[in-house]
Order: structure tokens, then C-alpha cells, then sequence
């Protein structure tokens, strides 16, 4: 990290804190700083969508050949399976151990509205949702997983074109590279819109005292999550950063420094996006086309700490519904926590509403989600920055694996 990158790093860590401060104390209060927040989020929110597509075409455009195209991919896939599954079987032995839910009870609860009208969402919507009628329309609402399958396979049919082909490359490489450059700019933003996020928020929740009251209700559950969450961030992907890609975990997570600080403020995957690619490729030196295919893709379908916390929330509902899981239901619970985690978009809070697909698969009351949404807010933000760092070790983990790219590549900053 440079000494601009350690100070602005250090400036919104300042940002976080004083945020976390003051909407402690003046609660309420500090939502009239929720626009400066907005600010930050509506700008990086600007540049998503030219950024994904840019950076999937470049990224899979300079691969080099369809055999290490289908490298890269088969080791991202691999890559992402495994460690989400390892985030779900994580999070369902400390929910057995802890059992957060035993001592609350379920009482007359309500279906949240947010979740009201989405209990028929499957398996099959998450499928169909890969291809877009309209790609302009998705474009518009941003929803980035029909985006990246149109650039991936546009991306990898420029690649079939010979010289025409790679003119267009040049171009989306061009539009990639003016991309980054803004977000170097819109980071100057970040330590105010930080502080101005994490103060509304927790001003809109009423203020500390409301806010800690909240926590204490289902404490154990809280405590359930981030131990979690913990776990894998400090474990097990710097394990396997270090024995897979041979990287100091050290120094690559505190290269991503400001994109966990974005993570954390934004409680979205996908507005902290151009923020990791910086890190992975600027700051941790991650061959640039294996951090453009493998972080826009892992932004929408990687993450770990959604999974991890599905898992424990609907088990967590199973025991404060008083009704038991046998190894069947555990099965089930894997499979759809895994699923609803490639499945949740990575916006905040998309986790609570695909949590319908676990909670149907094993018959559980959907009224369960009143009982974790109070605090749903802030374990959003815990599990986004896990999902982020997720995205960053695959980064560093498929270019060691899948080696560098034999084709052009035409940025190397
Ligand atoms: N907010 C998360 C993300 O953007 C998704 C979720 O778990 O709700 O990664």
C-alpha cells in the first residue's frame, strides 16, 4: 500500500469510528448526515454496472486461450464451492454448540414485510435469473448476474474474432482503465461518507442504548454469527491464502483495507466492488485479468458470510421454535443456505429475503425472520466485509492456481 492508499485507509477507520460514536450518543439525531452517506453510495453505485461490464469483457478477453479460460473458471467455481461450503458447515456446528436459540422464545411474531410476497422464490428463479430478457433493462435495475453472463460470453466471443475482436477489447479495456482512475476519486469521498453512513444507520436504530438493547435481546445469536464470521475471516481463508496462493495473510488483508472499510459502511458487495478490484490489483498486485473475472463474478455469487449466517439464522429459528433438526434437515440446510447465498444479490440486506428459500426447504416458520431483523442491519455489515474478503483470497488463490495470462494484457497498472 502506498502512503496516499495507508492515509485515506487510516482516514476512514477514523470515519468508521467517529460515526459509530456519535450515533451512539445523539441517535436519531445523526440521520440528518444520512445524504453525505448517500452521496458516497450513490457515487460508487454510478460506476458499477460500466465496471462490471468492463472488467468481465477485459477480464475474460485476456485470458489467452479457451483452455485456460475454462482454468480459471473451473478453479473460481471450485473455489467458490468450497469455501462457502466450509462457511455453512462452520456456521451450522456453532449454532449445535451454542444453541442461541434455546433460551427465546418465537412468540407471535409476524412475517416482516420485506419478505411478504417473496415466499415462492426458488430453486428455478435463481437459474432463470442468468439470463435477462432486456440486458439495457437490467443494466437500469442493476441486477449484475444477467450483466455478467452477457459479458462473459460476449467477452469470450471477442476473443474467436481475431483482429476485429481485439480492437473492441481495446476499447473496453480503454473504458476499464478510465473506470478505475474514477474510483480513485470518488474514494476521496470515503472517509466522510463512511462516517455519515455508519452514523445514520445507527441514529436511524434508535441510537446505541436502543441499538445494544436490540443485541442483547438475542445476544447469543449475535454472538453465534460473528464468532463465525471470525472464524472464517481470521482462519480459514488466511489459511487458505497462505497455503494455496502463498501470500502473507497480513499483507493482503491490510491491502484491502479501505475495501473492508467500504464493506463494512455500505453493507453491499457490489457497491464495494470497484473498491476491491483497487486493492487486488493496485494495492496486493493480483494479475489484472484474474481479479476482473474472478471479483464482479464473486461480488454477486460468493459469499461466505451470507451463507454462514443463513445457516445459523434458520437453525437459530429452529430452536427458538422449539422444533428439532435431524441429519436430514441439516442436509437440506447446507445445500439451500448455499444456494440462497449464490442467490442474494450484493445489496444490504438481500441475505434476510433469500432466507425464504432455506426456511420453506425445512418447513419453518417464515415469522422467524421478525425475530432476527432488529439487528439485521449491522450482522449485514459484518458478513458483507467477510463476503468481500472471500472475493479477495479467490482473487490471489485462482491466479496462483489457474497462472498467469498468456494472452495480452493490455493494462498492467
Ligand atoms: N449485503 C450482503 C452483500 O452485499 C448480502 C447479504 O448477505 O445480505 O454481500
Amino acid at each position: 500500500m502506498g502512503s496516499g492508499q495507508r492515509w485515506l485507509f487510516r482516514a476512514m477507520i477514523v470515519g468508521i469510528v467517529a460515526g459509530g460514536v456519535t450515533g451512539y450518543y445523539f441517535g436519531p439525531e445523526m440521520m440528518a448526515v444520512g445524504w453525505i452517506g448517500e452521496l458516497f453510495l450513490r457515487a460508487l453505485k454510478m460506476i458499477i454496472v460500466p465496471l462490471v461490464v468492463s472488467s468481465m469483457v477485459v477480464g475474460i478477453g485476456t485470458l489467452g486461450d479457451v483452455r485456460k479460460m475454462g482454468r480459471t473458471g473451473a478453479y473460481t467455481v471450485g473455489y467458490y464451492a468450497a469455501t462457502t461450503g466450509l462457511a455453512v458447515v462452520l456456521g451450522i456446528i456453532l449454532v449445535i454448540i451454542i444453541q442461541p436459540g434455546s433460551r427465546v422464545a418465537l412468540g407471535a411474531a409476524a412475517i416482516p414485510d420485506r419478505v411478504v410476497g417473496k415466499e415462492s422464490i426458488g430453486f428455478t428463479d435463481i437459474i432463470l435469473s442468468l439470463f435477462s430478457t432486456n440486458i439495457m433493462k437490467s443494466m437500469s435495475d442493476m441486477e449484475i448476474l444477467p450483466v455478467i453472463v452477457f459479458s462473459l460470453v460476449f467477452g469470450g466471443i471477442l476473443t474467436t474474432l481475431g483482429e476485429k475482436g481485439r480492437k473492441v477489447l481495446a476499447i473496453f479495456d480503454g473504458v476499464n482503465e478510465a473506470i478505475m482512475k474514477m474510483v480513485h476519486l470518488i474514494m476521496y469521498l470515503a472517509p466522510v461518507g463512511v462516517f455519515a453512513l455508519i452514523a445514520a444507520r445507527l441514529g436511524s436504530a434508535g441510537g446505541g442504548e436502543l441499538f445494544l438493547a436490540e443485541v442483547m435481546k438475542i445476544g447469543m445469536y449475535s454472538l453465534t454469527v460473528i464468532t463465525g464470521l471470525g472464524f472464517h475471516a481470521v482462519v480459514t481463508l488466511p489459511l487458505i491464502l497462505f497455503l494455496i496462493a502463498r501470500r502473507s495473510p497480513r499483507e493482503y488483508a491490510l491491502g484491502m483495507g479501505q475495501a473492508f472499510a467500504t464493506a463494512f459502511s455500505t453493507a453491499s458487495s457490489s457497491a464495494t466492488l470497484p473498491v476491491t478490484l483497487e486493492g487486488t490489483i493496485e494495492n496486493n498486485r493480483v494479475t489484472p485479468s484474474s481479479a476482473k473475472f474472478v471479483c464482479p463474478l464473486g461480488a454477486t455469487i460468493n459469499m461466505d458470510g451470507t451463507a454462514l449466517y443463513e445457516a445459523v439464522a434458520v437453525i437459530f429459528i429452529a430452536q427458538a421454535s422449539g422444533i428439532a433438526l435431524g441429519p436430514y434437515e441439516l442436509i437440506v440446510i447446507f445445500l439451500t443456505a448455499t444456494l440462497a447465498a449464490i442467490g442474494a444479490a450484493g445489496i444490504p440486506e438481500a441475505g434476510l429475503v433469500t432466507m425464504v428459500i432455506v426456511l420453506r426447504a425445512v418447513n419453518l416458520p417464515l415469522e422467524g425472520i421478525g425475530l432476527i431483523l432488529a439487528i439485521d442491519w449491522f450482522l449485514d455489515r459484518c458478513r458483507t466485509t467477510v463476503n468481500v474478503w472471500g472475493d479477495a483470497v479467490g482473487a490471489a488463490v485462482v491466479d496462483r492456481l489457474a497462472g498467469p495470462a498468456q494472452g495480452a494484457e493490455p493494462d498492467e497498472s
